[in-house]
């Protein structure tokens, strides 16, 4: 049985800060206020994973109020989640995640992304898609307020051996 799970994140832009999406340091002259690194498309893929496992949310896990996960790396958070899903029985079946935000633009970095996560997490490459989307100068992604992202994941009971 196949079961599904949705994350959802979304961080300021601010200045002095870099700009990391899915693992990589995308060029632009304003990075993402968190306590964390502030990856939101780490964040979104760490909350798809637990919510189709039923295993809470990312916050959960690693409170922002704990000075330990101060500045962390949002994909070593991920790479738990994720250790936390295969722990509960699960095999990650896919998973796909959509960035939106209308500048910088993304589309030269979704391949070094798609690769770096797929990596970390230990899945085929045709197993992990990552998507970026304008919103047209609408809305806190559309004005250079922040990004937004999106993620799905589809994961399995693992088979008995
Ligand atoms: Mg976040």
């Amino acid at each position: 049985m196949t079961r599904v799970g949705h994350g959802f994140d979304a961080h300021r832009f601010a200045p002095g800060r870099r700009l990391v999406l899915g693992g990589i340091e995308v060029p632009h002259e304003r990075g993402l206020l968190g306590h964390s690194d502030a990856d939101v498309v780490a964040h979104a893929i760490s909350d798809a994973l637990l919510g189709a496992a039923a295993l809470g949310d990312l916050g959960g896990h690693f409170p922002d109020s704990d000075p330990k996960w101060k500045d962390a790396d949002s994909m070593v958070l991920l790479e738990a989640c994720m250790q936390s899903v295969r722990d509960a029985g699960y095999v990650v079946s896919n998973i796909d995640a959509t960035i939106v935000v209308d500048r910088p633009k993304l589309a030269p970095y979704i391949g070094a992304m798609r690769e770096n996560l797929a990596t970390r997490l230990q899945l085929h490459l045709e197993c992990v898609s990552v998507k970026a989307k304008t919103s047209e100068g609408m809305g806190y992604t559309g004005d250079g307020t922040g990004v937004a992202a999106y993620a799905v994941a589809a994961i399995e009971k693992r088979e008995r051996a």
